[in-house]
């Protein structure tokens, strides 16, 4: 691995990545594999983005390995979607954890729980058995997830290679869909209660939320260890192909064949491919570039989905029970909605509706130990509006009521939990918390958004941005575009690469 800027002066690539996100580094692999002389180029010390796991002490003298954007993948099974896309990007010999197919996700609603069980059938009759008099609806509902599913692996097909971005589910309002398909209010609610893993708007294409919940309901896994494991895997890969990956190189501004990095250094490349959030490309293109005013306003001008704010519990050891599955917690007042959530943010920022729990256990600890928790992750949406003031400031040396506010939140999510975990709060033996503006600094992702671009069914051609761009060498990659999150990540490295190798070349290897 290129560790130093220095060490890539003045080298020209066929083609080169800006940013080592998972959607970086899987068009490193694609296209190294397919022969081309391909450069990484991260300006973190660590590749991943949002697939960077920390270490930090835990309770006594143990270190303990946090996610920070990878707690479960979906569609991980023999056969389905994601084991297909792992196996070609060598990832499928990872620790993989199956979570309770019985109940991956359990949803608590206003102190009521529902468990989602693996499985279109299995789900369904669950369903059915909290919800008797939506059978019919349950069915429809499922099918349709089904049906989306099914239609994945077709997207990849080199002769529909653009389907993914016409179809006409991405169109639909998954809001409208639930209302006309699902009578019951309380059962619209739960079927959307697993989504903080994207943000609720009425104008959410209905492709976003039928794909991600699909592709949890075929199969649950989660890594035992961290989301590093994926990225030194895929460097490895890259590597192996004769790519290489450059950390610690900030690309600074980039223009026609050229690449600045740390200000000083500079790379050459036929093709560019950014992985960066278009909005933070758009700022490094020089006005050379040949971008046009109105091309860089528009995407400028693109909202983005929430931020989150993280709490990474450590806990004392055995105290609290394990759960192998998410639990996402909700309080709606009455007449509210999952779905008013994305409004929310805007009118009422410290208001707290909805926190995942993640729970997670050392792959070594002896099976007597295996019944408790080490970890605890908390999650909840938190508005930039609460942040920015504290942009300016950089990681370590923060305004200390930026600090204030980290502890406060702390509080707030802690007593928003309590009901569901009282063993939590004395069980604390250390937290680490990140915001919105930790994830802006650490990714450049604007206003440390965490699932990019928020796509508008009613406005796709502004919102569902393609890998092309104006400029004829310079493409885009990774979750904000097609779909975000692990699987809509991965799928897009290859709707990316298909534009310099093909698709035909693209998909050769991956077996559907
Ligand atoms: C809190 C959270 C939880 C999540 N949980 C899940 C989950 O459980 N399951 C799931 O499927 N998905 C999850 N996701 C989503 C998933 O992690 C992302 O969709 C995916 O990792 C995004 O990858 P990316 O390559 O598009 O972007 P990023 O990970 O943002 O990568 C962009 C890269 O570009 C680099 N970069 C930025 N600027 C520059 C520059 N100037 N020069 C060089 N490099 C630069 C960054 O450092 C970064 O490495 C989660 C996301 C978040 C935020």
């Amino acid at each position: 691995m290129v560790r130093n800027s220095g060490e890539i002066d003045g080298k020209r690539f066929d083609v080169a990545i800006l940013g080592g996100g998972l959607g970086g580094l899987q068009c490193g692999y694609i296209l190294a594999k397919n022969g081309l002389n391909v450069c990484v180029i991260e300006k973190n010390p660590l590749a991943g983005g949002c697939l960077q796991s920390f270490r930090r002490r835990g309770a006594g003298d143990t270190i303990c390995e946090f996610d920070t954007g990878l707690h479960y993948v979906g569609g991980l099974d023999e056969g389905q979607p994601l084991n297909r896309l792992f196996s070609y990007f060598g990832l499928l010999d990872l620790p993989w954890q199956k979570m309770d197919p019985e109940g991956f996700d359990e949803v608590i609603i206003n102190g009521k729980s529902y468990l989602f069980a693996n499985g279109h059938n299995e789900f369904a009759e669950r369903m059915t058995e909290y919800f008797p008099h939506e059978k019919e609806n349950i069915l429809k509902y499922t099918a349709l997830l089904k049906k989306v599913g099914e239609s994945l692996p077709k997207s990849l097909s080199p002769k529909s290679s653009e389907d993914v971005y016409t179809g006409s589910l991405f169109a639909e309002s998954a809001h409208k869909y639930l209302t006309e398909t699902i009578g019951d209010p309380l059962l619209r609610e739960v079927l959307s209660g697993t989504s903080l893993k994207m943000e609720l708007s009425r104008n959410l294409p209905l492709y976003t939320f039928a794909q991600i919940n699909n592709s949890f309901i075929e199969s649950a896994y989660r890594l035992q260890g961290g989301g590093n494991m994926v990225t030194e895997k895929l460097i490895e890969g890259i590597e192996g192909f004769g790519g290489s990956v450059a950390v610690n190189c900030e690309v600074t501004s980039f223009a026609g064949n050229e690449i600045i990095i740390n200000n000083i250094h500079k790379v050459e490349a036929n093709k560019i491919i950014s992985d960066l959030h278009p909005a933070a490309t758009m700022n490094l293109a020089s006005e050379s570039a040949g971008i046009r005013k109105v091309y860089r306003n528009r995407i400028n001008r693109l909202e983005n989905t929430f931020g989150m704010f993280t709490a990474n519990i450590a806990l004392k050891p055995c105290t609290v029970k394990y759960h192998n599955r998410n639990r996402y917690i909700h309080k709606l007042g009455q007449g509210r909605s999952l779905w008013d959530a994305s409004d929310n943010y805007a009118a009422h920022p410290t208001e707290m509706t909805s926190v995942l729990a993640s729970y997670y256990n050392s792959p070594d600890s002896s099976p007597a130990n295996q019944e408790y928790t080490d970890r605890i992750d908390l999650l909840t949406p938190m508005s930039w509006n609460e942040v920015e003031q504290f942009q300016q400031s950089s990681v370590g040396k923060r305004d200390r009521r930026y600090n204030e506010l980290k502890e406060a939140k702390l509080e707030q999510v802690l007593d928003f939990v309590e009901e569901q975990l009282p063993q939590l709060r004395g069980n604390i033996e250390r937290v680490y918390t990140s915001t919105p503006l930790t994830y802006m600094n650490y990714t450049a992702t604007a206003q440390g958004s965490a699932y990019g671009i928020k796509k508008d069914c009613s406005n796709l051609m502004l919102t569902l941005l393609t890998p092309k761009t104006p400029v004829p060498n310079l493409f885009l990659t990774g979750q904000n575009l097609n779909l975000h999150g692990i699987l809509g990540v991965s799928m897009t490295s290859f709707f990316t690469s298909a534009h310099i190798i093909g698709m035909e070349n693209a998909v050769k290897g991956l077996e559907f």
